[in-house]
């Protein structure tokens, strides 16, 4: 993989929650110590594996995810930034996150201290019969608290809600969106709530124990949350992440949708590195569990590590870069980056049913087709 200038982020997987919520398709784990020194061990490994390959460019942005990091402790936290810093520098001014749930507030200064300068709340609600609900292990008092505590010692602050929950009208998650608007953060997630496979979500759906708001429903809360947040002065710069203005923006997550370079470590977590016309694009994927994780980090067989084919990298690259509202999929780059464009009768269908609008060589969603984000970028799909 050649050197270059381009931006290279890093994610850092920390596989193990206190609980697992019902909704979680996540590669996680309920650990009694949730930050076992041999896990760190081996995201240090794996981290000397990774600059073999890329050589030397700075990192853009370092990002702490999960599971919960914010178990780690701040010397976990430390290691891995002083050792990812020896090994490619971070950049200055580099964007350093953390995923943390309200109920950990005490380890907040731990982690400002650490290193970390921005950081995801996960508050999920404000309203403490859906926390519950949830499997969550925070008030929605406990919540509020937290973010002020955040907003005391980190530049940059978001609160991740999900929405379209049991039994939750539009008026319901309008007044909790206007409560957390009223907090005026510069930046927020706000998810619909989706039944994955696999999860106590969705065996609780199949036996009918669980009715979450129809398509519709679903629709009209998500058109609900754009006049919401645009009045607010926080609009969607990506189908579910909301910034004041553009350095408000996620660094590492724009990272994801514009199809560039990170590296990730810990289970399960997965890479991208290069494009087709560069010689590939490499994917790899983590070992799963924790324990064949740490066995292998040592050696550098951590990592199951393919070239994608050009157009398994065009679709990921359509499915990616469409959800940027602004921005939407550039299709030159696309075809310049993997000799692919986007599936033409697809783009006609969107096109006649009004879901997206050309700019110029960009295709862009609009209003309506955000509310269907994933089918439409599937119809586009080479
Ligand atoms: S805390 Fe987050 S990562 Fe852990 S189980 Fe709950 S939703 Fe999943």
């Amino acid at each position: 993989m050649s050197a270059g200038a381009a931006p290279l982020g890093l994610y850092v997987h920390w596989p193990y929650c206190a609980r697992i919520c019902p909704y979680c398709d996540f590669n996680v784990y309920k650990a009694a110590n949730g930050a076992p020194d041999a896990l760190t061990q081996a995201l240090l490994a794996d981290l000397g594996h990774w600059r073999a390959r890329t050589g030397p460019r700075p990192l853009a942005s370092v990002h702490f995810g999960g599971g919960t990091p914010s178990l780690m402790t701040p010397g976990q936290i430390e290691a891995v930034l002083a050792r990812a810093d020896a090994l490619w520098g971070i950049a200055p001014g580099a964007e350093i996150g953390l995923e943390a749930n309200p109920n950990e507030a005490a380890a907040f200064a731990g982690l400002a201290r650490a290193g970390i300068n921005r950081l995801s709340l996960g508050v999920q609600a404000l309203d403490d019969a859906s926390l519950a609900r949830l499997g969550r292990d925070h008030d929605a008092a406990g919540a509020l608290r937290a973010a002020e505590t955040a907003r005391a010692l980190f530049s940059r602050v978001s609160i991740d809600l999900i929405y379209a929950r049991e039994e939750q009208g539009p008026q319901d998650w309008a007044r909790e969106l206007d409560q957390v608007l009223a907090l005026g953060l510069d930046h927020l997630s706000l998810y619909q709530l989706t039944i994955e496979p696999g999860t106590a979500f969705a065996r609780q759906a199949e036996r009918g124990r669980l009715v979450p708001p129809g398509d519709d429903a679903a629709a009209e809360m998500y058109l609900l949350t754009q006049d919401l947040t645009e009045a607010a002065g926080l609009p969607a710069y990506e189908i579910s992440n909301h910034a004041r203005s553009r350095k408000d923006q996620s660094v590492h997550n724009r990272l994801y949708w514009e199809g560039a370079d990170w590296i990730a470590i810990g289970p399960g977590a997965h890479s991208r590195l290069g494009a087709h016309a560069r010689g590939g694009r490499i994917a790899a994927e983590a070992a799963r569990r924790p324990g064949e994780y740490i066995a292998r980090a040592a050696s550098g067989t951590a990592q199951a590590i393919e070239t994608l084919d050009a157009r398994a990298e065009a679709i990921e690259r359509v499915l990616m870069g469409v959800r940027l509202v602004e921005d939407g999929l550039d299709t030159q780059r696309l075809h310049a980056l993997t000799g692919h464009g986007v599936d033409e009768d697809g783009l006609s269908r969107g096109l006649a049913r009004a879901q997206v609008r050309r700019e110029g060589a960009r295709i862009v969603l609009t209003r309506s087709g955000r509310a269907f984000a994933d089918a439409v970028a599937g119809d586009l799909a080479p």
